[in-house]
């Protein structure tokens, strides 16, 4: 009976969702675990000092390290690579990082090449900065059997028995990449994020590299027929509102206007 009832608290922690996937909560970073035919792919981690909390979680669905046979990163910021490193010391799980990001996981530090996306998130940095002194992580080091990714890849999952495929999706981060699912589902990392409403920064990311990059990659993502976003950062939600929210359509706006005025102008060339 105890048992039962154990097993029924966890489902109503961490359901499976769509039959294929848990989505751990591992404080501010949601890490996403798929099964596949030989264990499991592991969609992030979390901040370092997260990885106890990340055992009980998975020892909670009955799932072991050992079970856990690749980890996809979907960039190399300390909040998504943070224990890597430990984790690797318990199981011999393949990474799976866009080629990009060996540098960073290397140096054990997020690359500082983005910026604030509004004056809000700008004024609230020196708060995140007291609980968050630095973006270091334990370093990680390639093995040989490590897969680095160089592009969009429609085969590896499918290799694995993952029903999806690998999109680039860089804007956050020039390493950012996405897992889409034939089913609809896009685990996106930082490409999108649904928390911090109170700043406005409605689904775009806290900080980035290239917003208009992210905005074009949201459009990727939807119109590859995702439905609902995964993100790293908050809660899950329909992919259409990425493309129907107000930061997109200003900027969509303005890449109209500028093909509009581009026409006139090859009109103009051409009488
Ligand atoms: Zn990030």
């Amino acid at each position: 009976m105890h048992n039962l009832l154990k097993q029924a608290t966890a489902w109503l922690k961490n359901p499976l969702i769509n039959g294929l996937f848990y989505r751990l909560n591992l404080g501010i970073t949601k890490s996403y675990l798929l099964k596949c035919p030989d264990g499991y792919l592991l969609i992030d981690t979390g901040y370092k000092h997260k990885f106890r909390k990340f055992i009980r979680e998975i020892h909670r669905i009955g799932v072991n390290t050992v079970d856990i046979k690749y980890i996809l990163l979907t960039h190399h910021h300390d909040d998504h690579a943070g224990f890597i490193a430990e984790m690797r010391t318990y199981t011999n799980a393949q990474l799976i990082i866009h080629e990009e990001s060996a540098a960073g996981l290397r140096k054990g530090e997020s690359e500082n090449t983005m910026h604030p996306v509004n004056n809000r998130i700008k004024k609230l940095f020196p708060i995140f900065r007291l609980i968050h002194p630095d973006f270091k992580f334990p370093q990680v080091f390639l093995k040989e059997n490590d897969i680095l990714i160089a592009g969009d890849d429609n085969e590896l999952l499918r290799k694995i028995g993952i029903h999806g495929q690998i999109m680039m999706t860089p804007g956050h981060s020039h390493d950012s990449m996405s897992v889409i699912m034939d089913d609809g589902c896009a685990f996106v990392g930082d490409l999108a994020m649904n928390f911090l409403k109170l700043t406005g920064i409605r689904y775009r990311p806290i900080y980035c590299e290239n917003i208009e990059q992210v905005f074009d990659n949201w459009k990727k993502v939807v119109d590859s027929g995702v439905k609902t976003i995964y993100p790293a950062h908050g809660k899950p939600f329909p992919a259409v509102k990425l493309i129907t929210s107000k930061w997109y359509k200003l900027y969509q706006n303005q890449i109209d206007k500028k093909n509009k005025s581009a026409e006139q102008q090859t009109d103009l060339l051409s009488r």
